[in-house]
Order: C-alpha cells, then sequence, then structure tokens
C-alpha cells in the first residue's frame, strides 16, 4: 500500500489513450489498492489509472468514503437526464469548474477476478464515473468546462 504521485495538468501522460487490462495479476492489484490510497489521501471521490501515471484502462471510486469500487476496463453503456454542477479534478489541483453531464449513468466493467458487473450511478456518482472514464481517453473536464475555472480559494470567498 503507497500513496503514489499524482500526474497534473500538462503531462502527456493525462492526453493519451490507456489500454484495456487483459489481465489482473499482482501488479495490477497493487496498483489498485495505491490508487484508492492516494485518491483517499487526497480526499478525492475518483482516480483513473493514468493521473498516477499508469497507462491502463483502470479506475477507482467512492463518492461517500464507505463504497469503493475498481472498475476495470469501464464502459458508459447508458447514458441519460443532464445535470451541470461544480467539478475538480485531483490533476487539476485548486481548480474548479462547470460542467454538464448526464445525471445517471450505467457501466460495464471488470472486476478483480475479470468478472464482468454492471454499476449505476446517479447525481455525484454519475459525474464520477463519466470524469473518470474520460481519463481513459486522455479528456479532463477542463475540455468540457462551461465558462471560466475558478480558483477554489475564490470560491470559498463568495
Ligand atoms: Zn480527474
Amino acid at each position: 500500500m503507497a500513496v503514489r504521485q499524482i500526474r497534473t495538468l500538462g503531462e502527456e501522460v493525462l492526453r493519451g489513450t490507456a489500454k484495456e487490462v487483459t489481465e489482473v495479476t499482482p501488479r495490477t492489484k497493487e496498483l489498485i489498492e495505491d490508487m484508492f490510497d492516494t485518491m483517499y489521501e487526497a480526499n478525492g471521490v475518483g482516480l483513473a489509472a493514468p493521473q498516477v501515471g499508469i497507462r491502463k484502462r483502470i479506475v477507482v471510486v467512492d463518492v461517500t468514503g464507505e463504497d469503493p469500487v475498481a472498475l476495470i476496463n469501464p464502459v458508459i453503456i447508458e447514458a441519460d437526464g443532464e445535470q451541470t454542477g461544480y467539478e475538480g479534478c485531483l490533476s487539476v489541483p485548486g481548480k474548479t469548474g462547470v460542467v454538464t453531464r448526464a445525471n445517471h449513468v450505467i457501466v460495464e466493467a471488470y472486476d478483480v477476478n475479470m468478472k464482468k458487473f454492471r454499476i449505476e450511478g446517479e447525481e455525484l456518482m454519475a459525474r464520477a464515473l463519466q470524469h473518470e472514464i474520460d481519463h481513459l481517453d486522455g479528456i479532463m473536464y477542463v475540455d468540457k468546462v462551461e465558462g471560466e475555472l475558478y480558483n477554489n480559494e475564490d470560491l470559498a470567498e463568495e
């Protein structure tokens, strides 16, 4: 278990297309554990492998602090509704922007035993899933932001 360094906007690894995972090795499991450690340490609700410099299609999400889920090769198979709200990213520290996303998604993915499962999310969970899966294709929320990117400090003062 270890906290890994979070890569930040501007680093090339965040902009590539991550590779499909074909088998879960002990190293893959270690990576997933480290991703959870790194996400919790940074008070995030999601993290994608490219954010720790690994070009693999793996994301971890936990929007409540009590529902950790690791998704391997996740694919959004259904998306509907719309939500517009503030969003941030551990790879864009100190910033927040407004992004419109689907309000409800169903995602198909594999677990650490390479067993296929589906997970459904609404609101924050749906937002986190879409945001993290975007990372696997090199897409950052700043690409989708409506209007300006705010400094978190400025928002706190309002
Ligand atoms: Zn992010």
